[in-house]
């Protein structure tokens, strides 16, 4: 039986392409494994691995039994079924430390870079595996996804010098470009229903004992999102009636680089304490805010303590 790379629930580009890279770079240290995931593709990650030619994971939703390599997470919330009776073998992230335990020892690689590819990038080198063409090209993209290309403070120059690498391995020449590109497939909505949109990029934590879901959607230009805004309300009202205290979700201008966050929550006090702002009925506008995990994360869990 193979081990399964996995990342996290709702999977974004980075957890996708990290599964794929990892695979790669594991199978070729001599394990027996393979790339899966937690759900389909998003539009921004198919144009990804379409772009490069490489085939979506198979979506795995119960891990009871399993041998696994966690990559982009390594929170219970994030996990799938069954992880108390999995072994983690190892962690590749660059997220806070969640709180997954194991039983045996394993191989972590968790560094405060914006992107887990950038992590990946710097274990091929230190195996001195050379990177596949075509999953250079997808670790670069997952780099300027997690990173907003670059405009994320969650960006640091770990970075930027694996995307220069990744470019030139890849045969990249306009990395900012291709991010453009990227963003704009990014930023569509036709076609989606509001509960696809809120869950795009949609994670629960647990703030102070009290579930606490946060979404985020980023656009090249908000004014793209003025007609589905209702919509996605009404949405993350449904989903704080299944048992949460606050849903958040984070509309982003990666132009603008600022965010609006529509709010439904039983206390929405905890705005105010997070980001010292009043907010204006459902929603806030937060300047300069674009990463969850840097700037809305960590205010909210001190605002909920
Ligand atoms: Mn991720
Ligand atoms: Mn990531």
């Amino acid at each position: 039986m193979s081990a399964l790379v996995l990342g996290h629930m709702n999977p974004d580009t980075d957890s996708i392409v990290s599964a794929i890279a990892a695979a790669d770079l594991y199978s070729k240290r001599g394990f027996s494994v393979a790339p899966a995931a937690q759900g389909e593709p998003t539009p921004e990650t198919e144009f990804v691995l379409r772009k490069f030619g490489l085939t979506a994971p198979r979506v795995v939703k119960d891990v009871a039994g399993k041998e696994l390599w966690l990559v982009d997470y390594s929170d219970l919330p994030q996990a799938p079924a069954g992880m108390d009776s999995a072994t983690i073998l190892g962690i590749v992230d660059h997220h806070k430390l969640g709180d997954v335990t194991t039983s045996t020892p394993l191989e972590a690689w968790i560094w405060p870079v914006g992107c887990t590819n950038t992590v990946l990038k710097n274990m091929y080198d230190f195996y001195g595996v050379e990177i596949p063409k075509n999953i250079a090209g997808a670790m670069l993209c997952a780099i300027l996804s997690d990173t907003v290309i670059f405009k994320s403070p969650t960006c640091t120059e770990a970075d930027k010098k694996a995307v220069d690498a990744l470019a030139k391995a890849a045969g990249v020449t306009d990395v900012k470009a291709l991010g453009m590109e990227m963003f704009k497939v990014k930023s569509a909505v036709e076609g989606a229903s509001m509960k696809d949109l809120v869950f795009r990029d949609y994670k629960d934590f647990d703030m102070g004992g009290k579930k606490v879901g946060i979404g985020q959607l980023e656009v090249v230009d908000l004014s793209i999102l003025a007609n589905v805004k209702d919509g996605l309300y009404e949405e993350i009202r449904k989903v704080k009636g299944e048992g949460r205290h606050s849903v958040f979700l984070l509309l982003t201008d990666i132009m603008k680089e600022g965010s609006e966050m529509l709010i439904v929550s039983d206390d929405p006090s905890v705005v105010e304490r997070a980001f010292a702002v009043k907010p204006d009925g459902k929603s806030v506008w937060l300047p300069g805010v674009m990463s969850r995990k840097k700037q809305v994360v960590p205010n909210f869990e001190k605002a909920f303590k």
